[in-house]
């Protein structure tokens, strides 16, 4: 492994463990043992139990240690929408319940596991992927991940609005919008979602898209766990040939100027939107130092366009950057971060572009977390993206969505704290920090008028009201009225454990208290 990767995993990555020590034996929750019975009977060799080699295997796959070792009754691994729609007509007809896992990347504790209260819906093995109308559309099963998907497009010369890790699955990524390397100019994936294979809490099987269900169609461009299994997504596809990318590295003592020059990248987007460079403030434990991580894509073979031109004059300490396919920086990244093992917390919020707020979150985000550097396996990072104005105007181009994201609240950055921790012990003091950090930027960017309401729900933690803060009153209101009308006994609230859930009614208050209006 070249050196920079090595510091890159080091910086982002990986604890391993003996996960099955970890799991022990689990205690079996009698309701959910006589529904993993049932589902037994109903899909003979699909289900695993706990002392079971598929079981640990699939356990032992989630991106989060948290995630992984909590403990379902058992796992079912359904091989088709078929599959599917049997397992939620049982989970409703006998009060299951459950939780769905696709790629298991998403890092909080139960966003896509549970306890021995339930069984995991495994979605793995829901795969295929086609290429329809004329090679203009991917057609691909829920279970697979971006990489399967990226492996049919690539010898076409052609990619979608996916994900920037190949392991990362195309389930939970659709389902919270996607950013990916083609999002400047074409917005989230789901935007270019132009379909959706739909299992509903009764076990129908439908079609959403344009013509057909078209509420349910724009409410699952933020649709989280409240609507349905997706079992099929059909999305648009784009040519594509080799690009210009990679990572860089940069002192600490760079950010100023780096962080200046994203306002000014972030603001050329508009008129050239093949760019992409998100920027990490990391705390690195190897090296007992700061350091900046930044990936990097244009998507053209061509080096230090124009619209890096803010940039050239600045020496990185590590360069990667090269001529790829978009496959070989997925991967690359892949290698950068392949999962964890330890205690992990991400949080998200959103501000209006700029340099001095995100320095200052760093300067508070080492005044909390220093004094913890020497506790085992603590690093932390804030990390920004821009959200430029543009996925606004796309949206509504596709039809709208669920979001709050409007054109006139221009260019936006989507940032992200994670942090990172080995011994359980220091549970408590890191969660806190974290939140406490979090509330410090929410405050100061309301403070400073830089706030947006919208929280990027990949990058959440359950502890964050995305639902309420992410859509605008008439717009959650929708929502709420679209999953009445699809699950009209509310079974996923009370039975499908963790994503997002919408609020039960629209006068429930988000949070926080802001005025939108003011944005
Ligand atoms: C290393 C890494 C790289 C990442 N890169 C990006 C990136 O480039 N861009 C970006 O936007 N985000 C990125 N993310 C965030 C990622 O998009 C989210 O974590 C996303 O939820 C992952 O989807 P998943 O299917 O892997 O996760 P899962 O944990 O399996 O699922 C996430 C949520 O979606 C629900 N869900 C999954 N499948 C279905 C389905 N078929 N039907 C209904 N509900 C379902 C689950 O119940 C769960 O609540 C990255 C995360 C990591 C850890």
């Amino acid at each position: 492994m070249p050196l920079s990767l090595s510091l890159a995993v080091v910086l982002f990555s990986t604890f391993a463990c003996a996960l099955q020590a970890e799991l022990g034996t689990p205690e079996i929750d009698f309701g959910a043992k006589t529904c993993c019975n049932a589902l037994s009977s109903l899909l003979p060799g699909q289900v695993f139990w706990p002392s079971s080699g598929r079981y640990i295997a699939q356990q032992s796959s989630y991106y989060s240690g948290e995630q992984a070792t909590m403990t379902p009754a058992c796992r079912v691994s359904p091989e088709s929408t078929f599959d599917v729609s049997r397992i939620l007509e049982l989970a409703s007809a006998r009060k299951c319940h459950f939780a769905v896992r696709t790629g298991g990347h998403m890092a909080w504790t139960g966003a896509s596991n549970i306890g021995s209260e339930g069984f995991a819906i495994d979605m793995q093995r829901v795969k295929g992927v086609e290429l329809l109308e004329n090679k203009s559309v991917v057609s691909f099963g829920a279970g697979s991940r971006w990489r399967d998907v990226y492996a049919l497009l690539q010898p076409e010369n052609l990619t979608t609005v996916g994900g920037r890790v190949g392991d990362v699955g195309v389930g939970g990524f659709l389902l919270g919008g996607g950013i990916g390397f083609l999002s400047a100019e074409h917005g989230f994936g789901s935007d270019n979602v132009i379909n959706y294979e739909v299992v509903l809490a009764n076990g129908s099987v439908i079609n959403a898209n344009r013509e057909q269900h078209s509420n349910l169609y724009w409410a699952l461009k933020l649709g989280s766990t409240n609507f349905g299994i997706v079992t099929r997504f059909d999305m648009l596809t784009f040519p594509q040939g080799l690009v210009w990318g990679g990572s860089q590295f940069f002192a600490i003592k760079d950010a100023p100027v780096l962080l200046e020059r994203l306002v000014t990248f972030t603001e050329k987007l508009a008129t050239d939107p093949k760019g992409f460079f998100g920027l990490s403030l990391a705390w690195n434990p190897e090296a007992k130092d700061y350091i900046i991580w930044t990936l990097q894509t244009y998507l053209q073979p061509e080096p230090y366009p124009a619209l890096w031109s803010e940039f050239v004059s600045l020496t990185p300490l590590v360069d990667m950057m090269g001529i790829k396919s978009l496959v070989d920086i997925t991967e690359e990244f892949q290698e950068a971060d392949p999962g964890k093992r330890g205690r992990s917390r991400w949080l998200s919020m959103t501000y209006k572009a700029n340099a001095q707020f995100h320095l200052d979150l760093h300067a508070k985000g080492i005044e909390l977390f220093e004094p913890y550097h020497d506790h085992a396996g603590v690093h932390w990072a804030v990390s920004v993206q821009p959200i430029p104005a543009r996925f606004a105007t796309v949206a509504a181009e596709n039809g709208g969505n669920p979001t709050c994201l409007r054109e006139s609240h221009g260019d936006l950055w989507v940032m992200l704290i994670t942090t990172d921790w080995l011994d359980p012990s220091d549970d408590n003091i890191m969660n806190t920090n974290a939140e406490a950090l979090l509330t410090w930027a929410e405050n100061e960017a309301q403070r400073r008028d830089l706030f947006s309401p919208f929280i990027y729900m990949n990058y959440a933690s359950g502890s964050e009201s995305v639902m309420a803060r992410s859509t605008d009153h008439e717009t959650l209101k929708k929502m709420i009225q679209v999953k009445k009308t699809y699950d009209p006994q509310d079974s996923f609230d009370a039975l499908w454990h963790g994503g997002f859930k919408l609020p039960q009614n629209e006068g429930q208050k988000p949070a926080m208290n802001y005025d939108r209006s003011e944005l």
